[in-house]
C-alpha cells in the first residue's frame, strides 16, 4: 500500500510521498478505460498480509480475471459475428458464382463462398467458445459445491481449463474480429461502421492477465507436465467415455476427434518425458501445443451440442447446429492436427540461431 501522503507518528498529515500520477496511458483501445501512468520515486510502501504471499493472493484475483478475459475475447467475436453477418446480408456486391438466385445484377455478399467461409468460421469458433465456458463455468461450481471427490476433480479440471479459457478465447476472439472487420471490405477499416473498434479492444486481452505465451507455458509447464500429464489422461479419458455415449452424430467424426485426443496425450507424454533434457521444449513448443488442444476440444464440443441438439424441438436451431459442426469437422479440426506436427518438430530450428543474429 503507497499512501499518497506520508503519516506522522501521531497519526497527523506529514511529506507527500513519492507517488505521482504520470498521465493518462494512450491506448490502442479501451479508450473509455482511463487508465493511468503511475510514477513512483523514492516511495515509501507497505506490506499488506504475510511477506512472500503476495503473489498466491494475486492469484486468487487472476484466475477469476482470466476466465473474465476469456469472456472478453468471446463477447467481442460474437458482437463482430452480427455486425458482420447482418452487413453480408445487406451489402451489395459481385454477383452469385452459380448466377444470382434472384436474378439481380448484384447480390449480398452472403451469397459468396468467401465471405461465407469467414462468417462460418467466426460463427463455429464462437458457438464452441460460449460451450468451453459454461463447461469450464460448470466445473467451478463442481469445485466449490460438489462431494469431496468431485470437487477435488473438478479443481483439477478448472486449473487445465483457465489458461486454455484465457488464451484461446482471446487469441481466437482477435481472428475472428479481424475475419468480421474482412467481411465488411473497406467499410471495415472506417470507424463510422464501428467494427474496428473491436478489433483494437480485442488485441488487448491477449496481452494483459498474463499474456497468451505466458499462458500456454502455464498450461504445458504446470497443469500438464507438472503432474506427469495425470490430469490430461484423466480429462481425455472423460471426453472418449463421453464420445462414446453420442448416438446422433457421424461415427466417423467421433472416431477423428478421440483419435486427436490420442496424438495430444502422445506428444505431452513425449514432452514431459524430454523437459529435463531439453530445457527449452516447453517454452518454445506452448503456444501450439495449447491451439492444438483448444481445436481438439472445440471438436469435443461440436459433438456434443449436434448431438444434443439433434432432437431439438425447433429444427432450424437443429440444422443450424448440424451445419456448423460439419462445418468444424471438414475445416477447423484439423488446425489440431497442424499445431500438434508443429509441437512435434520440437524447439531446434527455434533455438538455434544466437540471439545476437536477431
Ligand atoms: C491496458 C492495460 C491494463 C493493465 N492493467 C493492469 C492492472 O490493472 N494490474 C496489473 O497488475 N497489471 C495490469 N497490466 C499489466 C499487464 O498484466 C502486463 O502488461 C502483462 O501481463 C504482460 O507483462 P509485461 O508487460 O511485463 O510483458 P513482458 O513480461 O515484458 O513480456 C514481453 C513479451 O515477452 C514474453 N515473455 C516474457 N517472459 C517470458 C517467458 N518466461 N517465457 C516466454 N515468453 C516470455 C511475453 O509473452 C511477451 O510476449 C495492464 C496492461 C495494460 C496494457
Amino acid at each position: 500500500l503507497v499512501p499518497k501522503i506520508s503519516v506522522n507518528a501521531d497519526g497527523s498529515l506529514g511529506a507527500p510521498n513519492g507517488v505521482t500520477v504520470g498521465s493518462i496511458e494512450h491506448k490502442m483501445g479501451l479508450k473509455a478505460s482511463a487508465t493511468c501512468v503511475m510514477n513512483y520515486d523514492n516511495a515509501k510502501g507497505f506490506l499488506v498480509g504475510e511477506p512472500d504471499r503476495g503473489l498466491v493472493c494475486m492469484f486468487t484475483m487472476m484466475n477469476y480475471e482470466r476466465l473474465a478475459i476469456g469472456l472478453q475475447g468471446l463477447g467481442n467475436a460474437q458482437a463482430a459475428y452480427q455486425m458482420a453477418s447482418d452487413y453480408a446480408k445487406e451489402r451489395l456486391q459481385g454477383v452469385a458464382a452459380e448466377g444470382s438466385p434472384t436474378g439481380a445484377v448484384s447480390d449480398p455478399i452472403i451469397v459468396h463462398g468467401d465471405v461465407r467461409r469467414m462468417l462460418l468460421t467466426i460463427r463455429a469458433m464462437t458457438e464452441a467458445g460460449r460451450a468451453l465456458s459454461v463447461f469450464t463455468g460448470k466445473q467451478l461450481d463442481l469445485a466449490k459445491y460438489a462431494s469431496d471427490e468431485v470437487k477435488a476433480k473438478a479443481a483439477r479440471y478448472v486449473g487445465l481449463l483457465t489458461p486454455v479459457s484465457k488464451a484461446f478465447l482471446t487469441d481466437r476472439g482477435l481472428d475472428a474480429t479481424i475475419m468480421g472487420q474482412q467481411v465488411f471490405g473497406g467499410h471495415g477499416y472506417i470507424r463510422e461502421t464501428g467494427i474496428e473498434q473491436f478489433v483494437r479492444d480485442t488485441r488487448i486481452a491477449q496481452i494483459y492477465e498474463g499474456t497468451n505465451g505466458i499462458q500456454a507455458i502455464d498450461f504445458l509447464g504446470r497443469k500438464i507436465t507438472h503432474d506427469n500429464v495425470a490430469t490430461l489422461t484423466e480429462f481425455v479419458a472423460e471426453v472418449n467415455a463421453s464420445l462414446a455415449e453420442l448416438s446422433q452424430v457421424n461415427p466417423a467424426h467421433k472416431a477423428t476427434v478421440g483419435q486427436v485426443f490420442a496424438e495430444l496425450l502422445v506428444t505431452a507424454n513425449y514432452i514431459n518425458d524430454n523437459k529435463k533434457t531439453q530445457p527449452a521444449l516447453v517454452n518454445a513448443c506452448a503456444v501450439d501445443f495449447l491451439d492444438a488442444f483448444g481445436y481438439a476440444l472445440y471438436g469435443y464440443f461440436w459433438l456434443l451440442m449436434a448431438d444434443k441438439a439433434s432432437n431439438h424441438e425447433d429444427k432450424t436451431f437443429a440444422a443450424q447446429k448440424q451445419y456448423l459442426a460439419d462445418f468444424y469437422m471438414d475445416k477447423l479440426l484439423s488446425k489440431s492436427q497442424y499445431h500438434l506436427s508443429q509441437v512435434n518438430q520440437g524447439d531446434k530450428s527455434i533455438m538455434a540461431m544466437p540471439a545476437e543474429m536477431f
